[in-house]
This record gives C-alpha cells, sequence and structure tokens, in this order.
C-alpha cells in the first residue's frame, strides 16, 4: 500500500478526480465530462488522448474506467490510505467532515431532498467507490459544513417558524471548502493565524458565494436554502423578488420553467444573451456589445453590495479575497468592482491587479487602500485530501 489519497468530486453530468502524494501534492487528475452522453470522454492528466467512455456512461463505470487508468501509473498502487469524497449538502447534521459508514450514508440521503441534483450523485460516487475500493477509509467534505457556525440571525429567514422547524428552510451556504480554505490562506500570507483573521471571501467561478469570515470561522454567506441566493451566477440569477413566480405564474408560466430559468438561464448567460463565460463576456463588451457589458456591470455591481453588506458581521477586516475561475484571473472584474466601494476606502494597485499578485503575496491593492484586497487560488481538492487524510488517521 502506498499512502496516496484519492479525491473524487461526482457532479450530475461530470466527474473529477485527484490523486495525492504522501505530501499532499496534487500527481494525476482526470476529467470525465459528458456522463449519460453517447461523446462521454475523460481526460487525465498528461496524456494526450482522451478516454472513450462507454456510450450512456454512468458514474459507476466512469470511475471504473479512471480508476484502471490510474492504476497504470507509476505514482498509484491500486490502493490509496483514504479517499475523500465532496458532498454538497450536509444539512444541519455535519458541521465538518465525516467518516463514511452506513449511517453516514443514510443521513447524507436525508440531506438529499435540499439538495435533490447534487447529493444523489455525490452518493453514487461515494458507492461506487466503497465497491471498489471496500477496505478503504472514505471521508465525506460537505460543502455546507463550514457555514454552520452562521448565527441564528443570519441564517434564519423572516418566514413563519413553520419553514424552519418543519422543512429546515434556512441558509446553509455552500462553497465552504473553497471559502475555508481562503481563510487559512489569507492568513498565512498576512502572517497571522486563522483564529485572528477576519476577511470576506468572494469565490467567483460559475457559481458565485461571497462570505463574512470573523476568527475564522463563518458568519454570513450569500448562498441560501439552496446554491441559487445572492450573487449573480454564470446561469443563476442569485437574488431576485420572490414575488416574480406568483406574478409568472399569473402569466401561465409553471413552477418548473421558473426552475430552469432561474438556474440555467439566467445570471451572465441570461444578461449577455450570449454565453456564462465572463472571459468571452469582457471580450464582447470589449468590442461593443451592449448585452455583455450590463452583464459585466450588475455582475460587479452586485458583488461590491455584498461587500459592503458582509461588513456588518465583522468588527474588522483583514482582507477582502477574490478566488474562483474569474475571481483569480479577471483584473478587470476585480477593479470595476472595487471602484464601488470608494466610500469604504478601498483602491486598487493597476499594476499589481494585472499580474493577479503575483508579484506581491496575493496582494492587488495600492498602498492607500483602507484595507488589503487579495487574490489566492482556490484549492478546494488539496482541503478534502487533507480532511479525508487527517479523518483516516484518527
Ligand atoms: P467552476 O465553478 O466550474 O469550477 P471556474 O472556477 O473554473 O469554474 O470559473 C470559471 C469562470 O472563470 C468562467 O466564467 C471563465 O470565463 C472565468 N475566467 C477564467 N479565466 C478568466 C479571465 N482571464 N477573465 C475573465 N474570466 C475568466
Amino acid at each position: 500500500m502506498d499512502e496516496s489519497i484519492l479525491v473524487v468530486n461526482c457532479g450530475s453530468s461530470s466527474l473529477k478526480l485527484a490523486l495525492f502524494d504522501r505530501h499532499l501534492q496534487k500527481t494525476v487528475s482526470a476529467l470525465a465530462e459528458k456522463l449519460n452522453r453517447p461523446d462521454a470522454v475523460a481526460h487525465i492528466s498528461g496524456d494526450q488522448e482522451p478516454i472513450q467512455l462507454p456510450s450512456g456512461a454512468s458514474h459507476k463505470k466512469a470511475l471504473h474506467k479512471l480508476i484502471q487508468a490510474f492504476a497504470k501509473r507509476k505514482s498509484f498502487s491500486g490502493q490509496p490510505i483514504a479517499i475523500g469524497h465532496r458532498v454538497v449538502h450536509g444539512g444541519e447534521t455535519f458541521r465538518e467532515a465525516a467518516l463514511i459508514n452506513p449511517e453516514t450514508i443514510s443521513a447524507i440521503q436525508d440531506c438529499a431532498g435540499l439538495a435533490p441534483l447534487h447529493n444523489p450523485v455525490n452518493l453514487a460516487g461515494i458507492k461506487a467507490m466503497r465497491a471498489l475500493f471496500p477496505a478503504v477509509p472514505q471521508i465525506a467534505v460537505f460543502d455546507t459544513a463550514f457555514h454552520q457556525t452562521l448565527p441564528e440571525r443570519a441564517y434564519r429567514y423572516a418566514l413563519p417558524e413553520r419553514c424552519y422547524k418543519n422543512w429546515g428552510i434556512r441558509r446553509y451556504g455552500f462553497h465552504g471548502t473553497s471559502h475555508y480554505f481562503m481563510a487559512q490562506e489569507a492568513a498565512r500570507l498576512l502572517g497571522k493565524t486563522p483564529a485572528t483573521t477576519s476577511i470576506i471571501s468572494a469565490h467567483l467561478g460559475n457559481g458565485c458565494s461571497i462570505t463574512a469570515i470573523k476568527n475564522g470561522l463563518s458568519v454570513d454567506t450569500s448562498m441560501g436554502l439552496t446554491p441559487l441566493e445572492g450573487l449573480v451566477m454564470g446561469t443563476r440569477s442569485g437574488d431576485v423578488d420572490p414575488g416574480l413566480f406568483d406574478y409568472l405564474a399569473g402569466k401561465g408560466v409553471s413552477a418548473d420553467e421558473v426552475h430552469t430559468m432561474l438556474n440555467n438561464e439566467s445570471g451572465l448567460l441570461g444578461l449577455s444573451g450570449q454565453t456564462n463565460d465572463m472571459r468571452t463576456i469582457c471580450e464582447l463588451a470589449e468590442h461593443g456589445h451592449a448585452p455583455s457589458r450590463l452583464a459585466v456591470d450588475v455582475f460587479c455591481f452586485r458583488l461590491a453590495r455584498y461587500i459592503a453588506a458582509m461588513t456588518a458581521s465583522l468588527t474588522h477586516l483583514d482582507a477582502i479575497v477574490f478566488t474562483g475561475g474569474i475571481g483569480e484571473n479577471s483584473p478587470q472584474i476585480r477593479s470595476e468592482t472595487i471602484k464601488h466601494l470608494h466610500l469604504m476606502g478601498l483602491e486598487i494597485d493597476p499594476e499589481l491587479n494585472q499580474h493577479h499578485g503575483r508579484l506581491s503575496d496575493g496582494r492587488v491593492n495600492s498602498a492607500d487602500s483602507r484595507f488589503p484586497v487579495l487574490t489566492i487560488p482556490t484549492n478546494e481538492e488539496l482541503v478534502i485530501a487533507r480532511e479525508a487524510g487527517r479523518l483516516a488517521s484518527a
């Protein structure tokens, strides 16, 4: 047995696998896409040839193929010491990562009603890996767990109590693994300990969320009962007036159609009318495409409003942190967002920003800025690998 740790991220139509060595360095990773479609395919890091998956491939079949391909690699003996799984919703049951056993599986199943698109596929990955590696400890790491420290005033909606008591309707928050990593990394870069570091962390990928972290703990976050609330995202609307459900019902639009519209046809895609890809939208805006310009404006303005809102939960602020594909790579989005926050005394340094903070330990703010603004690459897989290793040896 070697000392590698496998990380599994089973999404609704894709599957990501990463292998870490004993020093927690990533050695191989794989992405299987378009599962359940005839052209399903997988790519392994460093391999030229994509792996053709069986037509109508399930997560189980794809995992099987990828493990076989991994086994041909020198870095993998075929028996990891632990397997970590990303699980989207842990409800109020899971405040931290958990060793997978029949009780954990049934508790994850119980949370599936809160994340019908995610938890069942996460579970499919867990079950497939348990069949492939019955003797290896497996660990679930939850997107929601880091936010279980939210105070009640931040997690309760102003709804009748029965919504919370009977149906569990409250703010759960997501991207917890990434926000947790930001808290650790920001503290390290600032030369502080996480327990004394307070930040506002903006994770901006295809999904986007922002979290206020007070002395290392999540105290407010923009995503809610589901990952739909809050910031403008690739295809998700973020905040809208809940009155639109009723209004659209009156126009003959069904609940299913509203669900699809808000989750799959809105956000950057809806506003630009072209794509959910921020890089393309910025290019289109640059070339005078007005709907794309508007998409950037709405995105940055909403984000700036949320940054200001997050200060209500903090007594001091060590840094504002940008991460995720957009947060890490787009000087334009960072700069346009921070421009709205002049009253907070925030200022970007154009040169440092252009280099994504690589010249200055992540810092992209000017010397005059009242608070540091950092950009930090996220690494959710590393957090999952660490947690899996820790729990497996405990
Ligand atoms: P996911 O949430 O699927 O992991 P990522 O974190 O990779 O997604 O983020 C994807 C988003 O990052 C896309 O909208 C992509 O266009 C955007 N992005 C990546 N590089 C840039 C860039 N240089 N400028 C603007 N947006 C970028």
